[in-house]
């Protein structure tokens, strides 16, 4: 007699694949012949070799990109060119289930985040803009005074860099490729030196959609290499970027004797608000999406959690039962809520912040190390920390990865104030029924983005990005057409 057994672990339909640069319509090696290895972050081994670009490299995708600037795609009707980006929508669309998955492999989240929102959001982006490029118009002033009509004409800015990070790769790639392309710009991209596979197959689905070589190309590499010499090339009018606070000053730096136009999405130290009039049970839901998805590698996670006081002992209790729930481990186990790290650097950067808990002697009241039985792999537990000052390291700084800080307040006008005292700004999420007050904290907390009883609701025509130091212009609809496009006013005497 045969015992059936139901395995809850996906077969995986792809492998890993080694990463050449792409130039002008090429796969290529490196000038120098130069490459790095890919690790994978749940087995810890060496699963592909990536080509490690430098500034010669660039330089050729540049010349490239130039030289397409003037070829047919500078010359192909708007209608012609929103088709081309909806086919590459269409396409990724069609291999949805293969990119989910080579984005988990490389990443190490997991397969039900990757499918949920990774790959369909990257199809998403090229049908938004392909839909909206044909529909935006332009602004328009008849001048009586003087017998005239102004009106604004937008043409490309030119060759765009597109710098990126690796937690969400080929989502934010297509956020920021779909946008340039839509307003007939050519483009550099730098993936992430830690995630470069799904660029790559991105790569292959821009060519088979029609982009004529040299629109889009992209460099491997890593930051003082390649991507020094994206923020350095005087040839490339402005840089996409999305990363660290601390990388972006540095492009800043390196790119203002060239004065590009910068977009940058910056980090966040995102307070998470509850005032003590909501449903717990619905709050703690959201909280345990706001702290642990992807791993808590998500730019606008809710990572200081401020609670009102009456509620704070019974919040906490439930908040840690739901998050002893999640599970960690193999990303491809559907048995599994959270995956792995995407990198070692990234782990050991993580693990310090629980020391310096640890040291401040901060309590533990979910998590703290390595889930046990797994000895291979970047994983760490779901962590809540209570017992922390508001001066701590770890109420202060970004830690990107699942530890979160709760904290209690008694006033409005206290947790305005603890919520402002950060330099950065990108988002904060508020939890009350009280309409007024939502809305008076929501205007009064210094943030890019304030979600009230939600988070992470996107609308790709509203505006996104952060305030202070989390990032610079927004991104979203006419925000993404406003910096992707220069802007000519043409007087016509009547
Ligand atoms: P990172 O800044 O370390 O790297 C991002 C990219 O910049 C990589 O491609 C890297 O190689 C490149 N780079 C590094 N140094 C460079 C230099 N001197 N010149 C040019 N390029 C350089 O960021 P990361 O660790 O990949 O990503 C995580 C960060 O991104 C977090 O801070 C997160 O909050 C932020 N992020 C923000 C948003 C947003 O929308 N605001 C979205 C996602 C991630």
């Amino acid at each position: 007699m045969s015992v059936e057994t139901t395995s809850t672990i996906v077969e995986p339909i792809v492998k890993a694949i080694d990463c050449k640069h792409f130039i002008d319509g090429q796969f290529v090696d490196s000038v120098d012949g130069k490459t790095f290895n890919n690790v994978n972050p749940v087995t810890e081994e060496v699963y592909g070799t990536v080509a490690e670009g430098s500034a010669a490299d660039i330089d050729l995708a540049v010349q490239a990109a130039k030289r397409a600037l003037q070829g047919p795609w500078g010359k192909m009707s708007t209608q012609e060119r929103s088709n081309i980006i909806r086919k590459i929508g269409d396409i990724l669309l069609e291999r949805q289930e293969e990119i989910a998955q080579l984005e988990s492999l490389d990443t190490g989240k997991h397969l039900k985040f990757s499918r949920h929102v990774d790959a369909p959001r990257a199809p998403k982006n090229f049908h938004f803009f392909a839909d909206y490029m044909i529909s935006v118009g332009t602004e328009a002033y008849q001048d009586e005074t003087n017998g005239a009509l102004n009106y604004g004409y937008r043409r490309p800015i030119g060759v765009v860099g597109l710098i990126q990070p690796w937690n969400l790769p080929l989502f934010l790639l297509t956020w920021k490729l779909a946008p340039a392309l839509a307003a007939g710009n050519t483009v550099v991209i730098k993936p992430s030196e830690l995630t470069p596979m799904t660029a790559t197959v991105l790569m292959e689905i821009i060519k088979e959609a029609g982009v004529p070589d040299g629109v889009v190309n992209m460099v491997h590499g890593f930051g003082p290499g390649a991507g020094s010499a994206i923020n350095k090339h005087p040839d490339i009018a402005g840089i996409g970027f999305i990363g660290q606070v601390s990388t972006g000053a540095r492009i800043m730096q390196e790119a203002a004797p060239t004065l590009k136009k910068l977009s940058f999405e910056l980090g966040g130290k995102n307070p998470n608000i509850i005032f003590a009039d909501v449903d717990i049970d619905e709050v703690v839901a959201g909280t345990i999406k706001s702290s642990f998805t992807n791993q808590g590698e998500v730019c606008v996670s809710g990572t200081r959690i401020y609670v009102e006081r009456p509620i704070f002992d019974e919040f906490v209790e439930k908040f840690a039962a739901k998050t002893r729930e999640l599970k960690v481990g193999n990303p491809f186990d559907m048995a599994n809520d959270q995956g792995a790290l995407v990198a070692k650097v990234h782990y050991d950067k993580v693990m310090s912040y629980l020391k310096i808990a640890e040291e401040e002697g901060g309590t533990f009241v979910t998590g703290g190390g390595r889930p046990e039985g797994l000895d291979k792999g970047y994983y760490v537990q779901p962590t809540i920390i209570t017992g922390l000052g508001d001066d701590s390291r770890l109420v202060r700084e970004e830690i990107f990865g699942p530890v979160v800080v709760v904290l209690p307040f008694d006033t409005e006008e206290e947790v305005i104030a603890a919520a402002n005292d950060t330099r950065m700004g990108l988002s904060n999420t508020i939890w009350t029924n009280d309409i007024r007050r939502a809305h008076r904290v929501a205007q009064a907390v210094e943030s890019g983005l304030s979600y009230i009883n939600c988070w992470f609701l996107r609308d790709l025509r509203t505006p996104f990005g952060g305030t202070k130091d989390s990032g610079l212009g927004r991104v979203g609809g006419v925000h993404s057409w406003e910096f992707y496009t220069e802007l000519t006013n043409i007087c016509v005497k009547l």
